[in-house]
């Protein structure tokens, strides 16, 4: 074997998004114990920071040692028992992961269908809520597979209105637009850090409600994973009976996020969501000024991920082969339906600079005359 020696990347796609030389440097620093009393500190600031970046200061919040999709498996299987009712709003790939999860926790599912590029329908919502008592709504606030918000406030409210225990997926919006779980009044969330918080990934930063603690405490079956139960899980992130061993900490990948939260408290929490939306003005214009088309209503758009529509006669893989060929510049395939139709251009985090619009923009036009494309 030999040493391995990545090749310098501009990254736009749909996540991980590029890693500022910052956040790099952290991850490299030496690795201590643990258990050490330096270590546990930086715990408790990460604790503490993550609880500002979610406007959560009632929620337990700490970061889970796995990507994203961890903090959605925690979500399901801990709020979740054999028998229970979950109620989950599909627009996207990442929803109907969510209804995969919930039916392996043994709950029953009622699905709420929505049109792919459109916002969950909180009407269609509370019309299953009205169906019969629901331990849990579930759904995606920044469908990252077609470049949808969706409003998280109302279906919290609709979640509180019929007695369930919301879970919202922040993977995409947590540092990227608005996240305000008390506003929300939200109780179970969760995020990834390789999208707007710029750092690897490999972390899943989730906010939990004291409600919904309360109703995992109440479980009357153990919850069907143990790496992820979140009873076992506090104790080690230091409950009120102090801190007990339950795993070992990926130290060096916790040092990396707490310099991302640096980072991003030092610009500012508004601010970066400012530079996020200016970024996606400049680009949706260069864009449509190249004669292309977005795929979902201005008013649904996430500012951190772009769905383009391919125009016709091009061939969209050609296309991003091109662009990581010729400008080591990665942007996104489509999913599911969307699958060959769209591509997804991140702007995320440290990814989301006037310099990569350009770049972008350069680079796609380029690929885009090499198939004879005229707008
Ligand atoms: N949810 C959404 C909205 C996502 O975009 C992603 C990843 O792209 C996930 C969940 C899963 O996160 P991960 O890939 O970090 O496990």
């Amino acid at each position: 074997m030999q040493t391995f020696q990545p090749p310098r990347r501009i990254l736009m796609g749909p996540g991980p998004s590029d890693v500022s030389p910052r956040v790099l440097a952290a991850l490299g620093r030496p690795t201590i114990g643990h258990l050490d009393p330096v270590f546990q500190t930086l715990m408790e600031e990460i604790k503490a920071g993550l609880q500002r970046l979610f406007n959560a200061p009632d929620h337990a919040c700490v970061p889970l040692p796995a990507p994203g999709t961890a903090g959605m498996e925690a979500a399901m299987m801990n709020l979740l028992e054999p028998g229970d009712r979950a109620v989950i709003a599909v627009n996207g790939v990442f929803g109907g992961r969510m209804v995969d999860m919930a039916g392996r926790a043994g709950a029953t599912v009622t699905v709420v269908e929505n049109t792919w590029g459109e916002p969950v329908d909180p009407a269609r919502v509370e019309a299953a809520l009205a169906e019969g008592p629901a331990k849990v709504l579930a759904f995606v606030h920044a469908e990252t597979s077609t470049g949808v918000r969706s409003d998280a406030a109302a279906l919290c409210a609709l979640a509180r209105k019929h007695g369930a225990l919301s879970v919202v997926d922040c993977v995409t919006s947590l540092g990227g637009i608005v996240v305000d779980v008390a506003a929300w009044d939200a109780d179970f969330v969760y995020s990834g850090t390789q999208k707007c918080l710029s750092a690897p990934p490999g972390l899943s930063p989730i906010a939990i409600s004291p409600r919904a603690q309360a109703a995992i405490a109440a479980r009357t079956t153990p919850v069907r994973n143990w790496l992820l139960d979140v009873n076992l899980f506090m104790a080690y992130w230091g409950g009120e009976g102090g801190r007990t061993y339950h795993h070992t900490a990926p130290i060096n990948a916790l040092y990396g996020l707490h310099e991302a939260l640096v980072a991003l408290f030092e610009e500012g929490v508004q601010a970066v969501q400012v530079r996020h939306a200016r970024e996606h003005e400049a680009l949706v214009a260069g864009l449509e000024a190249l004669g292309l088309q977005m795929l979902v209503d201005p008013k649904h758009r996430l500012p951190q991920l772009n769905t383009v529509r391919v125009p016709d006669g091009i061939d969209e893989a050609q296309v991003r082969a091109h662009v990581l060929k010729e400008w080591d510049l990665e942007i996104g395939a489509g999913l599911g339906p969307l699958k060959g139709q769209v591509w997804r251009i991140g702007l995320m985090g440290a990814s989301a600079t006037p310099w990569h619009v350009k770049i972008c923009l350069t680079a796609l036009g380029e690929a885009l005359a090499a198939q004879g494309y005229r707008r």
